[in-house]
């Protein structure tokens, strides 16, 4: 009898090596070859390729556990979270397959016997559905596994056909479920296998890939179809485990008394917060795997789901109870459990709990910063006598503040209003149309008619990696965005050679710059460029003679220039492995730059580097410099590339064919840029600068090489001449400068106090001035220069000159203008501060609020601060009339 989930998994994956499996290990979240998929959601993602036909087959089965994530894209369960006992974001899918072996007979007759005879499933409480159409298979139930026909049923398309896409390969599904009783279902008389509910669960998907649709709709029979099957674990362990739902098994167990004990909520006991334990259990365990995948919370693709998916059990978290951050003490439970079987997990633990407690803390900020609009939102919709919060109010909490809907919504329904929807949806999809309006580069035509014209010749052949000159012969020329057949002196021109030295800029690299010379002249060019698949052009200035298309010329890199740009290519491989190496593998490349002059890369990572790690990392690289490693470069098809954990670029779309370049052990990734023969010429790295660019992204720019000393020389050279500054030598720059700043200090000091001591003195010849207003004491003062702060101050020495009246002061200070305005306390009915700091701000264009007692406003228009102040009498006259 198999007790616990990890046996479960031992169990299944046995069962299948013994019937000639081949056991594959779960592939990364991040699809990393299939730029259509927001994460991977099924064992089959990582063969997606052999069943295409793409790639040939390394085994003819395979037995796999993938790490799954259904909260994205085209499959999302995000919102069941937490409703149903079934669904998670994050899961563990169990599948076996076939790679044009085995089919139909076998596949249904191993599910049959693990399901019965390994994970003791009691047989006659199991359901089987086969596809309308698919007698076969009902046969091989029905007759082969003796699978009552009462309990087998017959569905459509909708949940009993499979399709990867429009066309390619598709065919008909067989599920396996498991009658959980009529307890666990919606009690509709409607209720029966294929109900949402939960009462017939399935457990088992077994996928008969047999057909290859066309694009007529056609669909053709494969020669060798294929086997996919899914299954979800945790739905596995909790009927084997005979519990009532998924999070009753021991998958969640220990993560549910961890809340429990953090929040001192019991599981089990309520209906509402059973459903924000739940949420929270299963986005902690989503999160985690997320971060360790290398997904970090933003506002976009992966990270802006990862954000979503932390805020909601953030904000669970809160209707528990919770003010302060507390999930982040939930990753240790998940790691602990899950560590064995994923040992990535281990590996990135600190940086996981320190990524969730950052987001936490953050968002808890947001919720106590755009609360106070959210509060005045709500409550100018009640007092508008309205129900609907408005969509542009809902659309600036979120564009603003990053208030999730979700929350809004809660807060709304608390005073009984709803959300305009609508509304919201409306100002997002305007947002939307902004973005892609500003994103959008419509080439002229002119320019389309050119590349359709380029793209008829042949593709540029790439001689560059070896050589840096050849012969060539010159197909087209483009000039300002005409085809032309001859250029003269000092035009500007693009020319396409059959072969080339020239790299064209991509992979960040810039391109190269250099010399063509013709039979009757010289060309300089200052960039390359790549035209869509791979044709290159040449830009650059006719500087002698002409030339004519079908001339021959000789090509030549500038070399220089060209070393210096390999230098930085080189190095920028070298700092992203010293980045994995010392800060983690989460760090994967976001972008980079390699010119002659610099190089810039910019990289997931989720705070500042302290200055120790920017050290190590200099170190690091220079040390690799030193050890002065071949570069070498080698191609090979992109499956083979990832297998040998070739670094991509997460984003580029690769060929199949890929170049990887290798520096020894230390680095090896997808490139096709030009590299130094040996680390040793890079020379020397020094890091220039580092910074944020977006949430979760860091930039780093560096130099090396000649770059990096006349750098050198150049700080050294500031550090003499700031020495020859302070009138000391280089060496006692700090000491000195830390003498001077304190007693600038100091002198900031004794200036204040001398401002403080005349304000001091002209408050206290102010008694004249206040005047009484039918029996109330009002003190009317300007005193410019002063901000608000320092009003405030100077406020303290007259309030009790007229505690029983009223204070006003006036000030300008760069052309702004400062109002303050106490009431003393008996006044504050008949005269509240808020008011009256109104009613004088209007006239110096301003407008202001606070307390009944005191408050404040500004102004723009300083010219008219007297007659603002003038004002003060008569309105206050009027006000105690
Ligand atoms: P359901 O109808 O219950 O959402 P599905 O039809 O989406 O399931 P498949 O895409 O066939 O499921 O996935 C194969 C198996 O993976 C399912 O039989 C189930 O055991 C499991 N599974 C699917 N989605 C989830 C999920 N969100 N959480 C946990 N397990 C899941
Ligand atoms: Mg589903």
């Amino acid at each position: 009898m198999i007790a616990t989930s990890l046996e479960l998994r031992q169990a299944f994956l046995d069962y299948f090596i013994e019937q000639g499996h081949m056991a594959v290990p779960s592939a990364p979240l991040i699809p990393q070859a299939d730029p259509t998929l927001l994460f991977t959601n099924a064992g089959m993602n990582q063969f997606k390729r052999i069943f295409l036909g793409e790639d040939a087959p390394p085994y003819a089965r395979a037995v796999s556990i993938q790490k799954c994530m259904r909260a994205g894209g085209k499959h999302n369960d995000l919102e069941n979270v937490g409703f149903t006992r079934r669904h998670h974001t994050f899961f563990e899918m169990l599948g076996n397959f076939s790679f044009g072996d085995y089919f139909k007979k076998e596949a249904i007759a191993f599910g049959w016997e693990f399901l019965t005879k390994v994970a003791e499933l009691p047989a006659d409480r199991l359901w089987v559905t086969v596809f309308r159409d698919d007698q076969e298979a009902y046969d091989m139930w029905h007759k082969d596994m003796g699978v009552s026909e009462n309990r087998l049923a017959r569905l459509d398309e909708k949940d009993n056909f499979w399709q990867m896409g429009d066309t390619g390969p598709c065919g008909p599904c067989s599920e396996i479920l498991i009658d959980q009783g009529k307890e666990f279902g919606c009690g509709r008389t409607t209720c029966a296998v294929g109900c949402d509910c939960d009462r017939y669960l399935e457990i088992w998907n077994l996928v008969f890939m047999q057909f290859d649709r066309d694009s007529a709709g056609t669909m053709n029979p494969l020669p060798k179809p294929s086997i996919d099957t899914g299954m979800g674990l945790e739905r596995l362990a909790a009927v084997t485990q005979r519990v009532p739902s998924n999070y009753d098994s021991d998958v969640f167990r220990p993560l549910l008394e961890g809340i429990a004990k953090g929040t001192g909520h019991e599981y089990g006991k309520a209906a509402t917060s059973d459903r924000s334990m739940r949420v929270i259990a299963d986005h902690v365990r989503a999160m985690t795997f997320l971060i360790t995948d290398g997904v970090l919370p933003s506002n976009e693709g992966r990270g802006y789901v990862l954000r979503r998916i932390m805020r909601r059990a953030a904000r669970h978290g809160r209707m528990l109870g919770m003010e302060r951050e507390f999930l982040y003490a939930l990753v240790p439970t998940v790691v602990t459990q899950m560590g064995t079987t994923y040992p990535e997990l281990r590996q990135m633990a600190d940086t996981v709990s320190e990524v969730v407690q950052g987001e936490e803390g953050r968002f808890i900020g947001t919720l106590e910063q755009a609360s106070p609009l959210l509060n005045q939102i709500l409550q100018e919709t009640k007092q508008q006598g309205r129900t609907q919060v408005s969509g542009d109010a809902v659309f600036k909490l979120y564009d603003t503040y990053g208030f999730p809907l979700d929350l809004v919504e809660d807060a709304a329904k608390e005073e009984g209003l709803e959300l305009d929807h609508k509304g919201y949806q409306q100002e997002l999809e305007e947002q939307r149309e902004r973005a892609r309006k500003t994103a959008k580069f419509t080439p002229a035509s002119s320019r389309t008619d050119v590349v359709k014209a380029i793209e008829q010749f042949p593709l540029t052949q790439f001689l560059g990696y070896s050589q840096q000159q050849a012969q060539g012969t010159l197909l087209a020329m483009i000039k300002d965005e005409h085809l032309v057949s001859e250029s003269r002196q000092g035009e500007e021109v693009e020319f396409l050679l059959d072969v080339t030295p020239f790299y064209p800029e991509g992979g960040g690299q810039v391109g190269d710059q250099g010399m063509l010379v013709g039979p009757s002249a010289r060309i300089r060019i200052y960039d390359t460029t790549k035209l869509a698949k791979g044709w290159f052009l040449h830009k650059g200035q006719v500087m002698e003679g002409s030339v004519r298309t079908g001339d021959h010329v000789t090509a030549t890199v500038n070399g220089g220039l060209r070393a210096d740009a390999a230098r930085n290519h080189t190095a920028t491989h070298l700092l992203h492995a010293a980045l994995r190496e010392i800060l983690g593998p989460h760090v994967k490349q976001h972008g980079s730059l390699v010119g002659p002059n610099r190089l810039r890369f910019d990289f997931s990572h989720f705070r500042g580097l302290s200055s120790r790690h920017m050290e190590d990392i200099e170190n690091l690289v220079n040390e690799q410099i030193r050890q002065n490693t071949l570069v070498e470069s080698e191609e090979m098809g992109i499956q083979d590339a990832l297998g040998r954990g070739a670094l991509a670029f997460f984003g580029d779309k690769y060929g199949d064919q890929v170049r990887v370049v290798e520096i020894g052990e230390f680095s090896k990734e997808l490139c096709g840029g030009t590299h130094c023969r040996r680390t040793g010429d890079v020379g020397l790295f020094r890091l220039i600068s580092e910074g944020g660019v977006a949430a979760g992204v860091r930039r780093i720019e560096a130099l090396t090489g000649d770059g990096a000393v006349h750098y050198e020389q150049k700080l050294d050279g500031e550090w003499r001449e700031l020495a020859g500054l302070l009138k000391t030598s280089p060496q006692e720059v700090v000491e000195k400068t830390k003498k001077l700043l304190s007693t600038l200090k100091e002198t900031e000091r004794a200036l204040e106090q001398a401002k403080q001591k005349a304000l001091d003195q002209q408050g206290a010849s102010q008694e004249a001035t206040i005047r009484e207003v039918k029996g109330v004491p009002v003190l009317v003062q300007r005193i410019d220069g002063l901000n608000m702060q320092e009003l405030r101050t100077f406020s303290d020495k007259l309030r009790n000159k007229v505690a029983t009246g009223l204070l006003v002061l006036g000030s300008v200070l760069d052309d702004k203008v400062s109002l303050l305005v106490i009431v003393g306390k008996d006044r504050t009915k008949q005269l509240p501060a808020g008011k009256v700091v109104q009613h004088i701000a209007q006239f110096v264009g301003g407008s202001g609020g606070g307390r009944p007692d005191m408050a404040q406003a500004g102004g723009n228009q300083p010219e008219n601060l007297d007659m603002a102040l003038e004002q003060v009498y008569d309105y206050v006259a009027a006000q105690l009339g």
